[in-house]
């Protein structure tokens, strides 16, 4: 067993826009835990929309002042008494919702929506996260990391790549399918690079950052992008023979957008909605009902699948590191965060050892 340090350095989020690093005992893992040496950490949308500008989350979205960062990747330096599969050294995603176990959501491989009050607590919001030197997890949340994949792949797939995932196996993509995608955060971008994988042969893109349209149109994730406006309607059907397309995902929780979704689907087409927060108004006949057309809630994903997911990246040969624009170590986390809050960017990582480039 390697000689592992007492203390270690973790970042905290006070709620006003800065992080804080605090020293930290490296934790012990207990029956069925593990400590993971934290290799790569990403930083997602709600962090910031949640927790780093304020503490505005309640429920599963509270947070608890601890170890911010619920996108971990890493190895595992220590493991627990009663672990049943994973083992020092292996390379593991954490899912990042640590669920009770035994309610029906968790049965059903979905802990994000464990019913559990008592034990349902995720990485990063009410029990340590990844932005710290380690991390103490529960064996049950743990995914194992291919060898082709790295461990910035793995902090991709722990939250956003996952929840896309989820997304469109839901309203099935295929080579049959046009894409239209608005929102093109890292979420959005993750939608284009699954559904070109997945066989998409036409993906259209919205966004209202000029930087990011043109990082989704220069890495080819996109075939057409446009800013975000009620034009928006008209220029997909423009490309789509009048029709609009079969599939829509909105990831980016804007009523228009959401609504440019809605009726820039073909009848018979599906929606899936991943952007949380907001709002949307639609008229359900013109829209929906006379068009045939189903809207699809997605939240994050079950833990199989995300097994399933990582199988699949690497048949693919895609990788979502791919997405990641900026790379900070440990002690420049608040520079991280404040470049995430901008949106000026793709993915944000904090990253450790080897993922340091
Ligand atoms: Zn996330
Ligand atoms: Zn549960």
């Amino acid at each position: 067993m390697s000689n592992l340090p007492s203390t270690m350095t973790g970042a905290i989020l006070p709620g006003n826009s800065t992080v804080e690093l605090r020293q930290f005992d490296v934790p012990v893992p207990g029956n069925g835990e593990v400590l993971i040496r934290v290799k790569s950490s990403t930083i997602c949308g709600s962090d910031i929309r949640a927790i780093y500008r304020e503490h505005l989350g309640k429920g599963p979205e509270g947070y608890q002042g601890v170890i911010a960062g619920h996108e971990p990747s890493g190895q595992i330096v220590r493991t627990g008494p009663g672990c049943r599969r994973f083992k020092d050294g292996d390379r593991v995603i954490v899912y990042h919702i640590s669920g009770c176990g035994v309610c029906n959501d968790c049965r059903r491989g979905y802990m994000i929506s464990c019913t559990s009050e008592k034990y349902r607590r995720a990485y990063g919001w009410q029990r340590d996260g990844g932005m710290a030197d380690y991390l103490l997890a529960e064996e049950k949340d743990l995914v194992l990391l291919p060898d082709q994949l790295s461990y910035s792949d793995g902090a991709q797939v722990a939250c956003g790549f996952g929840t896309v995932y989820e997304g469109l196996e839901k309203i099935g993509i295929s080579g049959n399918d046009a894409v239209l995608v608005t929102g093109l955060g890292p979420v959005g971008l993750a939608t284009a690079m699954l559904a070109r994988a997945m066989g998409a042969p036409l993906i259209i893109g919205t966004d209202i950052s000029a930087s990011r349209l043109a990082l989704a149109k220069d890495r080819g994730l996109c075939d057409h992008v446009f800013p975000s406006s009620p034009d928006n309607l008209a220029q997909v059907r423009a490309l789509t023979g009048g029709n609009g397309v079969e599939k829509a995902v909105d990831c980016s929780a804007n009523a228009q957008a959401r609504l440019t979704c809605i009726q820039a689907t073909r009848k018979w087409g599906k929606i899936c909605f991943i952007g949380e927060g907001g709002t949307v108004s639609f008229q359900p006949s013109p829209d929906i009902i006379h068009d045939q057309k189903t809207i699809y809630g997605s939240w994050v994903t079950n833990i199989w699948r995300m097994e399933e997911l990582v199988e699949r990246l690497v048949r693919w040969n895609i990788r979502p590191e791919t997405l990641i624009t900026n790379r900070f170590p440990l002690d420049q986390v608040s520079e991280a965060y404040r470049l995430m809050a901008e949106g000026n960017c793709g993915k944000v990582a904090v990253v450790f050892d080897e993922e340091l480039k």
